[in-house]
């Protein structure tokens, strides 16, 4: 996509600090990183969501092999893997990407949960009608494919 930042990155057109290229994935450092090593892996095809990635067996499988290589690069021994997926999510960049983020004792960081500080009540009916309509839609595109 011609106006896409990380497009760019792929195209050659912007610089990026690479850790890691193949066919169909690339990985580079965060321009603003939350910790040294903050890595960011995109698919090279423009995807905006993770629903969206052909390729994204290949983009988990880099990230999960990537990931404790980058700790251990900056001897970080924990890091998160997250996505912010939509911009109701956080994403600014809509071009999927998995965020490796290195972490440290007493970093003064949170984990994942930290996303959402007001969590709602919701009772085991409240969870039981979620897990069936989740179930049911599960069926439906089933139903599609
Ligand atoms: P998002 O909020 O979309 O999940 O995160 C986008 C990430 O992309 C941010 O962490 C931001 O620092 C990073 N980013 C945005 N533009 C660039 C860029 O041009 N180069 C690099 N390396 N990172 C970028
Ligand atoms: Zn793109």
């Amino acid at each position: 996509m011609t106006d896409c930042v990380f497009c760019k990155i792929v195209d050659g057109e912007l610089p990026s600090r690479d850790v890691y290229e193949d066919r169909s994935v690339l990985a580079f450092l965060d321009a603003n990183p939350l910790a040294p090593g903050h890595t960011l892996v995109i698919p090279k095809e423009h995807a905006a969501k993770l629903e969206d990635v052909v390729e994204a067996p290949a983009v988990w499988d880099v990230t999960r092999k990537l990931a404790p290589e980058v700790a251990e690069a900056v001897d970080a021994p924990a890091y998160n893997v997250g996505v912010n997926n939509g911009s109701a999510a956080g994403q600014e960049v809509p071009h999927v990407h998995m965020h490796i983020v290195p972490r440290f004792p007493d970093d003064g960081g949170n984990p994942i949960h930290a996303v959402q500080p007001n969590p709602p009540e919701l009772s085991d009916d409240d969870l039981d009608g979620i897990a069936e309509k989740i179930r049911r839609t599960r069926d439906e595109a089933a139903a599609d494919d």
